[in-house]
């Protein structure tokens, strides 16, 4: 069953070669990743185009690792990939697939080609073949070595294959025009001499398939129908048509979408290699990364992922899209589901004079206005209390209305206080706060119709837990890293994570699980932190409260 509200040109696309017939009405598609690096939000968004589209269809979706590359791939990452592929919430049942799988059926088809006289083996060196390529305006020129006999290639691409060369001695290449337009048809490299060792096929081959040649055959083996790859690769387009014309194999229909770009950040596996590398972020699952690992420690959840890349939809035209709106689809689910706490990030302490020393009363407190199933806990107030530093000032501004001397605020859930005196240290540093309460303003209850303007979160001392909560900002100043000059590293933002250490919480955080989500009042979403620990929990801030889409959106 399709759902209306995602349709998309790629959807209409297939309307069309169902109802015509196409692959006998069949729907298979699949994720192909490199296995050089951890996935991004944007691998997300095909890998949920992808399985959305064979769950829509009720068709098939697979994953399959294209690690045709021996040098750059490693174990680390195929798992990591499968992880994160299983939290989004996608099956590939048992299709759990490896381009490596198909070498030896790659090297049938190559031959096969050779035998057709539609490859040749290349013995230039590769300056002369760089040479000979042409460029954009000028046409390439044919290699000497084009017009071998087939019993001569044949020869040669069976001792490439047993390892009777050295790396760089030859090539395979398809014998198709160097005087194409296109340059990606300009004789284009099958087949590459490598004596390394593939973290899966071993020391076995000699030869590596390049990504043209393989990738193709990749999605023909496995009978992939449609096969949705970015745009990058409407130019190859062409060239996998070839390949496949040729052997008369299978033939899925490739279609092409824009990839995404998200404002303040990198999604190159490239870059996002050197920032783990520099040691700019500490680690590829870092918060502030936009890997799906970062991502998932930050606090976002596979549902709020899915809703954005729902929302972002699909294009053929590139465009940047604001990470505001990725904030927002997490910003928009935690709103409902997350429980509100208590917690005072930058505290500062506060005596309650009046307020009788031993004393401690159980406030009542709604765990999520939004939601009237989540219900109430109880809150200890004592005598001395936290509250935010920055809810304090002892010369305010005319519109300032928290907490100030003379004035009176109310404490969420408790009381009235009024600040009486303003204690400091002899560098003149303000250390407590001396305030009186009012008995009758229990439960935060305006006892004779007085207003006060400003309501404060507040945590009882002797009840608090010492917490850590770590704050992220973009990782990088500037929105558009496609367009920066020079070295994007120097536009890092050296402000993006900012340690809380001494943050005093509400005693029902005590013993939190790891990812799990609230809300602290008027500060915003956090996640518990992996490195979070039972003596001191760690907290991440997802997002903050303020809904800066909203904002983007009216201005526009
Ligand atoms: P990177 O540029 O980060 O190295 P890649 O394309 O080389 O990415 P692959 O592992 O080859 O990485 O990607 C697997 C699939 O993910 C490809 O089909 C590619 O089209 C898709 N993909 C990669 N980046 C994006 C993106 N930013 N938006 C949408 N799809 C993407
Ligand atoms: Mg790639």
């Amino acid at each position: 069953m399709k759902n209306e509200e995602t349709t998309n040109f790629i959807r209409n696309i297939i309307d069309e070669d169902i109802k015509a017939g196409k692959h006998g009405g069949r729907v298979h598609t699949r994720f192909p990743p490199e296995p050089n690096g951890h996935l991004h939000i944007g691998h997300a968004k095909a890998i949920l185009l992808n399985y959305g589209i064979a769950e829509d269809y009720n068709g098939k979706f697979n994953l399959r690792f294209d690690d045709t590359n021996p040098e750059k791939e490693e174990e680390e990452y195929v798992n990591a990939i499968i992880n994160d592929i299983k939290w989004l919430g996608c099956d590939w049942e048992d299709r759990l697939l490896h381009a490596s799988d198909y070498f030896e059926q790659m090297y049938k088809y190559a031959v096969q080609l050779v035998k057709a006289g539609k490859a040749y083996v290349d013995s230039q060196n590769s300056e002369d073949m760089r040479k000979n390529r042409g460029t954009v305006t000028k046409m390439g020129k044919d290699s000497p070595f084009k017009n071998r006999s087939i019993e001569e290639n044949l020869n040669l691409l069976e001792k490439m294959k047993n390892g009777e060369f050295e790396e760089g001695a030859h090539v395979l290449r398809a014998k198709i025009d160097m005087a194409s337009a296109n340059m990606l048809m300009r004789d284009p490299l099958m087949y590459r001499i490598r004596h390394a060792e593939h973290y899966r096929t071993g020391k076995k081959w000699h030869i590596y398939p390049m990504y043209d040649f393989a990738h193709c055959l990749e999605d023909s083996i496995e009978g992939i129908t449609h096969s949705l790859c970015s745009i990058e690769f409407e130019n190859n387009r062409p060239l996998y048509d070839w390949f496949l014309d040729q052997l008369n194999v299978h033939h899925p229909q490739q279609i092409e979408f824009a990839r995404l770009y998200l404002s303040h950040t990198v999604l190159s596996k490239r870059k996002l290699i050197e920032l783990v590398e520099g040691e700019h972020v500490r680690g590829w699952d870092d918060p502030r990364m936009p890997t799906i690992s970062g991502l998932r420690r930050r606090g976002y959840t596979p549902d709020s992922i899915r809703n954005f890349c729902d929302r972002i939809g699909l294009a053929k035209r590139q465009s940047i899209v604001d990470t505001a709106l990725l904030e927002f689809s997490i910003r928009e689910e935690l709103n409902k589901t997350a429980l509100r706490r208590m917690a005072v990030l930058d505290p500062i302490k506060v005596i309650i004079e009046n307020y009788p020393d031993d004393l401690a009363e159980e406030m009542d407190a709604v765990n999520n206005p939004e939601d009237p199933d989540a219900g109430s806990r109880k809150v200890p107030f004592s005598k001395i209390i936290y509250i935010e530093r920055e809810d304090f000032m002892e010369d305010p501004p005319k519109k300032f209305f928290r907490l100030a001397p003379g004035s009176e605020v109310r404490l969420r859930y408790a009381y009235f206080i009024k600040c009486e005196e303003v204690v400091k240290d002899e560098k003149g540093n303000i250390t407590e706060l001396r305030c009186s309460y009012d008995p009758q303003s229990r439960g935060g209850k305006s006892p004779d119709g007085r207003k006060v303007k400003a309501t404060l979160h507040w945590v009882s001392a002797k009840h608090a837990i010492d917490a850590e909560v770590r704050l992220y900002e973009h990782l990088f100043t500037v929105a558009d890293l496609s367009a920066v000059e020079g070295d994007f590293k120097e536009y890092i933002n050296p402000d993006s994570l900012q340690i809380l250490t001494e943050c005093k919480l509400e005693p029902s955080l005590l013993n939190v699980e790891k990812g799990s989500r609230f809300q602290f009042e008027r500060k915003g979403y956090f996640c518990v932190d992996t490195d979070s620990a039972k003596e001191k929990p760690v907290f991440n801030r997802t997002v903050t409260l303020r809904d800066e889409w909203a904002r983007l959106q009216k201005r526009k």
